[in-house]
Formats: structure tokens, sequence, C-alpha cells
């Protein structure tokens, strides 16, 4: 089974994703009034349980203001450096065949594979 793992950026493991062989591969989410780089999309067919790793969901949303509307972050931040690397979102007036209030987003800046970690690794090897 494929199963790609990605590291926050202090190095911790954060994120296992079985099936997904690439994040590059991942829908990107579209919004109007969206300030930071592009974000990964993922539907919440995952299980927090078993994908999420040293890292804690936040109790209190985050508000943000969009030309739309208001939506609700919960930032997931990873344990060690308390950096957010994804977030569960709501939008507010969600019609009710919206599929957003099942998003969550992935801050692709914040996280790095392990593939991608040993190849940096192996040149700087010797
Ligand atoms: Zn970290």
């Amino acid at each position: 089974m494929l199963a790609e793992s990605y590291h926050c950026v202090c190095g911790t493991l954060v994120l296992v994703l079985p099936g997904y062989a690439n994040l590059a591969e991942l829908p990107r989410r579209k919004a109007e009034g969206l300030q930071e780089t592009p974000i990964l999309v993922i539907k919440s067919d995952i299980d927090p349980q078993s994908a999420m790793l040293n890292s804690t969901l936040n109790k209190t949303a985050q508000v943000v203001r969009r030309p739309d509307g208001f939506e609700k972050r919960w930032l997931w931040r990873c344990n060690r450096c308390k950096i957010p690397w994804a977030y569960e979102l709501k939008v507010e007036q969600e019609s009710e065949n919206d599929s957003t209030g099942r998003m969550m987003c992935l801050l692709v800046d914040s996280l790095t594979s392990t593939e991608a970690l040993k190849r940096a690794a192996d040149e700087s090897g010797d």
C-alpha cells in the first residue's frame, strides 16, 4: 500500500496519507480572497487518528474574513514547534450540497515529504 509521510519544518513526522503517492496530485483549493500560498485539499476520507501524528487540533477557531462571508479554521499544529501545517474548515452559510464543511487544507509550504528529507540528507551526506 502506498503511504506517503510528511514532516513539519522542524522535522517532526506529522502526516501519513495512505494511498496518496504525492501531495501534488491532490486538488488545490480555489477560493476568492485567500491570501496565503496555494493550499491542497483533501476530503475527509482520512482518519485523523491515524493520519495526523504528533499534532494537536486547536480548540478555538480562527475566523478569516472572505469576500463572500467568513470562514472558521481549526488549525492543526505540530506538538514540537507549534507551527500550523493544516486546518479544518467550516464555511458559514454553506449550502446543503456544499462539501466545504468536510474539507481539510494542507499548508504545503509547511510540509516536507520523507522522501525529500532523505534526498536532502543524501546530497549533503559526504
Ligand atoms: Zn514542528
